[in-house]
């Protein structure tokens, strides 16, 4: 038994100094010392040894045990330290390789369009207020003067939700729900998403952006109108650009206009870009009807104001003469990063 054990031993320990992977250590030491192992299998048999001889025995059984996995320890020890060595060799870090370029997006025109008219009226103490996408057709409609029959509420131009909810098809309802609020005076810009259920074309789109501005004050006449808004035209398109106001019929406003101003290619000579005429649409506009100032609750005796509206998109096609409006809704990078 003792020649048996030690040539277990030595076995052992040979083929441990022979392995060069942490599975194979693994294995010998299941083969050794495991459940079903060689030297487990010795200590099963030493009922057949005489009790005087036991303890010797099981004396050696231990040592071999003990070298056995001494030896292991330290094989695997050595054997993970060579691997971590080798991991740490691979992933050297070499710190003269240029840098990877970070991908990221690119401003919107429509943001940067966004962002001028914002600091314009800001400049001018103006209020950036938002409202809700989902509107009630009292805002969206009836306190803007839009009665029930008016064609601008027909199905075809609006999303209706239900009978009384629609997807707001301006932002003027933002305005209703401030003036409503009866803070006094108001000077307040409105932008957001509106949405028409318009066929997609070069420059129609069944969700596109409004910016809506509104003055509520004592003594605001027609004066105000046109000085703020050319003002924010010289801003927006240079200070040689000058504006024009042609009447035009709003249901809130009353009298109402629509501004051209000149156009910023050729300075008003004519040219393709403004169809020869010199002049470039750009806004809608007019004093607000008295009708909607009582229906928020403002007395129209005492106060008066002035809105205004103008497309994002309209803007932003025209600052960055861009020809298909399709192409702000494609997020295609390659077509953002020009601007
Ligand atoms: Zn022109």
């Amino acid at each position: 038994m003792k020649d048996q054990l030690e040539k277990i031993k030595q076995e052992a320990l040979k083929q441990i100094e022979a392995s060069d992977a942490l599975e194979k250590l693994n294995d010998i030491k299941v083969a050794y010392l495991g459940k079903k192992g060689e030297l487990t299998s010795v200590l099963k048999s030493m009922k057949d040894v005489t009790p005087e001889d036991r303890p010797k025995i099981g004396q050696m059984v231990n040592e071999a045990r003990e070298a056995i996995e001494g030896k292991l320890d330290a094989a695997m020890t050595a054997l993970m330290k060579k691997a971590r060595e080798e991991q740490l060799k691979k992933e050297v870090i070499d710190v003269t390789l240029p840098a990877k370029r970070n991908r990221v997006g690119h401003t919107h025109p429509n943001t940067i369009a966004l962002e001028e008219v914002e600091r314009i009226f800001v400049g001018m103490g103006y209020e950036v207020i938002e409202g809700p996408e989902v509107e009630y057709d009292h805002y969206n409609f009836e306190k803007l003067n839009i009665p029930k029959n008016h064609p601008a509420r027909d199905e075809q131009d609006t999303f209706y939700i239900s009978d009384n909810i629609v997807l707001r098809s301006q932002t003027s309802p933002v305005q209703v729900r401030t003036m409503e609020q009866g803070k006094l005076p108001i000077r307040m810009l409105a932008p957001g998403r509106v949405f028409r259920s318009d066929e997609v074309d070069a420059t129609h789109s069944p969700s596109f952006h409004q910016i809506e501005g509104l003055v509520i004050d004592k003594n605001i006449t027609f004066a105000d109108l046109k000085g703020t808004l050319a003002e924010f035209a010289r801003e927006l398109f240079g200070p040689e650009t000058k504006v024009k106001f042609r009447p035009h019929h709003f249901p809130f406003t009353e009298p109402s206009a629509e501004m051209d101003v000149t156009c910023f290619k050729c300075g008003g000579k004519g040219c393709r870009f403004c169809k020869g005429s010199g002049w470039i649409e750009i806004l809608g506009c007019g004093m607000v009807h008295p009708n909607v100032l009582a229906m928020s609750g403002i007395d129209s005796n005492e106060y008066s104001g002035f809105a205004f509206g103008v497309g994002l998109e309209r803007i932003a096609l025209l600052k960055y003469e861009i020809d298909d409006m399709r192409l702000l809704y494609e997020n295609d990078i390659r077509f953002l990063k020009q601007f």
